[in-house]
């Protein structure tokens, strides 16, 4: 790869690159009155400009149809799940039954939770990644409590090497080895969000199943950043939500997989409603429980169609293109940050996400020590929308779907200037 640190490589760069036409399909925050510079689409993605007009069909169908609505609305209301479902399902490598457009992340995490995490006897305890994102790690010290175990005991951290940022994969494997007399469940982030580390998801599912308990994944960071083969890899279960890479807008309704081996199980345990109820009966108002046999079984309510109708937007942008193009794009994109990143001196600092490609999606994080405060301040300033997080890192998002070449270089540009203070 010979990138280069020059405008006019970006702009070339730019030019030559085929998705560069869905950028103008956002909304970009304004500074002084130009687009600034997005580099937060791991932490809310931005809004696409059709999705006043979607949200308005909506409006107007309420209007117009009131309850008929769910059958005479230009997107029927009955089935509007499946509308977000159906383009997800290539974007994760997932059958359409093994997927459900439902609730928040955190919420579905506590449901599957009810049908995966199934303690008893000596096989009780879950292994997660030490700093998983807080509300993972509530959600998982809150069930085993359920349960009556003592977080402590039951909840087993793989950490870092003393002087190391990034979890290795041989510590995983070998602390599933060591505990698969009592493992239950291994939850992990597919992507961790503080370092950008991108886990062996299929490596981790097989160790596993050879341990005889489940796996789940936590995607929030991973779901439209890397391209994701869940069925084939027979992960159980996986949790996302669609605010971040995906567009869907603040608060959109999150998702839910379930390999289609468990999916068509009626009788795994799990918290009902009328809408996992098995379509041909759900009307009928009678007593007894029957799931869909799909992933749809895990499903309570009715669409949350105002709150679906932004995901439901993005993912046809995503549906012109995918995600396999998306992330070649965004190997090199990102690799180019990183090379700018590499020719900058004066401030020290250290990128803490992998140097290995297949081992991160877009994001970098930077360490700038107790200097990452005052750095971010400087970029905000300079109409640089990134994220901070302590104690000190800053984490730049290049999407693929609307950042460019030249975003990246103008980052590169101000950074260096801030070194001259
Ligand atoms: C963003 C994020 C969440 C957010 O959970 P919500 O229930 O949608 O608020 C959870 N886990 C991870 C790893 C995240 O990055």
């Amino acid at each position: 790869m010979t990138y280069q640190a020059s405008l006019s490589y970006a702009v070339s760069q730019d030019q030559q690159d085929s998705l560069n036409i869905f950028r103008e399909q956002f909304h970009f925050p304004q500074h002084n009155g130009k687009d600034a510079i997005y580099l937060c689409g791991n932490s809310l993605g931005l809004q696409p400009k059709a999705l006043k007009a979607a949200i308005q069909q909506e409006l107007d169908d309420w209007q117009t149809h009131a309850v008929e609505g769910y059958w005479r609305a230009e997107n029927p209301w009955l089935y509007y799940q499946q509308f977000c479902r159906n383009p997800m399902a290539p974007l994760i490598g997932a059958q359409e039954q093994e997927v459900s457009i439902m609730n928040t992340l955190t919420t579905n995490l506590h449901l599957l939770m009810l049908s995966f995490y199934r303690p008893a006897g000596q096989r009780y305890k879950i292994i997660m990644e030490a700093g998983a994102f807080p509300s993972d790690q509530y959600a998982v010290e809150t069930q085993v409590k359920l349960y009556g175990y003592d977080p402590a005991d039951a909840i087993i951290e793989v950490a870092p090497r003393p002087g190391e940022h990034l979890i290795r994969l041989e510590d995983i494997l070998q602390t599933i080895s060591e505990q698969s007399d009592s493992l239950a469940l291994l939850l992990f982030g597919g992507i961790n969000y503080y370092t950008g580390q991108l886990f062996d998801i299929k490596a981790l599912t097989d160790a596993t199943h050879k341990a005889g308990a489940f796996a789940g994944f936590d995607l929030a960071h991973a779901v439209g950043n890397v391209p994701l083969q869940l069925h084939d890899w027979k992960v159980d279960f996986a949790v996302w939500c669609s605010y971040k890479y995906l567009n869907g807008g603040p608060g959109a309704v999150g998702g839910a997989f379930i390999h289609a081996q468990h999916a068509a199980k009626l009788d795994y345990p799990r918290a009902g409603g009328w809408w996992g109820n098995d379509e041909s009966t759900r009307f009928l108002m009678e007593k007894g429980f029957v799931p869909k046999a799909s992933a749809e079984g895990w499903q309570l309510s009715t669409a949350q169609v105002f709150n679906m109708v932004g995901l439901k937007t993005s993912l046809q942008l995503f549906g012109a293109t995918t995600i396999t193009a998306l992330s070649a794009k965004s190997l090199h994109l990102t690799g180019y940050l990183e090379y700018l990143l590499q020719q900058l001196k004066g401030i020290p600092f250290e990128i803490l996400t992998p140097k290995n490609c297949a081992e991160r999606g877009a994001q970098l994080s930077l360490f700038f020590g107790n200097q990452g405060k005052a750095i971010h301040q400087q970029l905000t300033k300079a109409g640089i929308i990134a994220d901070f997080r302590e104690p000190g890192v800053i984490r730049l998002a290049p999407a693929p779907i609307y950042n460019t070449y030249q975003d990246v270089f103008h980052v590169y540009e101000i950074i260096s200037n801030i070194q001259t203070f």
